[in-house]
């Protein structure tokens, strides 16, 4: 899914998960108009940036406003905004909500495990990533049987596990039901809620809904699907790329099943730019340890790859940090290898083969 929030809520509310109604403005004056319209008989919106990446709060893209003229003021300083890169043109005004506790659940799909996977927490609201990392026992992680789905049994254990208080559970439980409509019948492949609240009055609503890492690859026209796991998988082809996704789950059963932590086809040109945007979003994936490059040369032979690398690690700077672990094999390999020898970045370990590439980087990971 390649979604604006104000298309995924759109498409929620069509499955009927609770969202709050709102209007697409594209000027500081439509601002004021939809939220004249939604004014009347609420006494809050919310006006928030539609752009294709996570953390708008943070960034001063979602601000409140009791009045038309309030809001006309806050999109004129929201439009026109860089939030990471994105340019504001758009931004939703919605009826604000007055909330009493933030939450978080997402459903995604976990490729090696052939299954998916419900996470819940009751903390909500911060950066997810953030959460997963300082209070990972915070954040219940429920598989899914893709045949059976989330029926009402598997919503009650979600929430149990995520530990939902008795008042709220049942809410958030149906709330997960309908959100499994959404991922099975739009064939997403991330859903992400992040905040579900609970507002002051006992409602249960989705306040925010996306696929952040995956909108960041569709726009870089990369082929990514995030999974559940800790190595970053970088191939080319998408046979080669699956069966790297299955040789580092096998290799990381041996290495405290560490598992892959996406499926990402640079396709046949593996230039440094498409290297290093590859690169850019395996390492922002804070599950992610290691990373696993396994390039057969064709048409774009190894030692091009291999510069690609080079250049994408330099490109990246600093945020190139978790160790590289680099298979290539096919035209010019002997050429490929030298130039990465040669540039012996210190984060990078060259594999001959494949197996041997998919256990170096599943002991990496389990050792980060
Ligand atoms: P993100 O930062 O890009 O994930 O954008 P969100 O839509 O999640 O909004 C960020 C934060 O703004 C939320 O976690 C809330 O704390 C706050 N927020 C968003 N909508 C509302 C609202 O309707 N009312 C209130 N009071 N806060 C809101
Ligand atoms: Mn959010």
């Amino acid at each position: 899914m390649d979604l604006f929030e104000y298309q995924a809520r759109d498409l929620f509310a069509a499955h009927e998960v609770p969202v709050l109604d709102g209007l697409v403005a594209t000027t500081p004056a439509e601002a004021r108009s939809a939220a004249e319209q939604l004014l009347r008989g609420a006494g809050l919106v919310v006006v928030k940036a539609q752009v294709k990446t996570g953390g708008r709060g943070k960034a001063g893209g979602v601000k409140l406003a009791r009045t038309p003229d309030e809001a006309e003021q806050v999109a004129a300083q929201i439009l026109g905004m860089d939030i990471k890169g994105h340019t504001v043109h758009r931004v939703l005004v919605a009826l604000g909500a007055d909330i009493d506790k933030e939450y978080y659940v997402s459903l995604l799909l976990d490729r090696a495990e052939r299954r998916y996977l419900a996470m819940a927490s009751v903390e909500g609201g911060m950066e997810i990533e953030q959460l997963a990392v300082e209070r990972p026992e915070a954040l219940a992680r429920i598989p899914v049987d893709p045949l059976v789905g989330i029926d009402e049994a598997k919503a009650d254990e979600i929430v149990a596990a995520a530990g939902f208080d008795e008042a709220v559970a049942p809410r958030v439980a149906q709330v997960l039901r309908r959100l499994w409509a959404v991922y099975d019948e739009e064939d997403a492949t991330l859903v992400e809620v992040n905040p579900l609240v609970l507002t002051t009055d006992g409602r249960v609503i989705a306040l925010d809904g996306k696929d952040p890492l995956e909108a960041r690859a569709k726009a870089k026209h990369l082929n990514y699907v995030k999974l559940d796991g800790q190595v970053g998988i970088i191939g080319n082809g998408a046979g080669l790329v699956m069966s790297t996704l299955d040789v580092v789950a096998y290799a990381g059963e041996a290495h405290g099943g560490v598992r892959p932590a996406n499926f990402l086809d640079i396709g046949g040109g593996a230039s440094a730019q498409v290297m290093a945007d590859g690169l850019d979003i395996i390492l922002s994936d804070p599950q992610v340890k290691a990373v696993f490059v396994n390039v057969f040369g064709g048409i774009t032979a190894c030692d091009e790859v291999a510069r690609g690398i080079v250049a994408a690690l330099e490109m990246l700077g600093d945020e190139a940090s978790k160790p590289l672990v680099v298979r290539l094999d096919g035209n010019n390999v002997a050429e490929g290898r030298a130039i990465l020898a040669a540039a012996a970045h210190p984060l990078v370990t060259l594999a001959e083969t494949m197996d041997g590439g998919a256990d170096a980087a599943a002991a990496l990971a389990a050792a980060a």
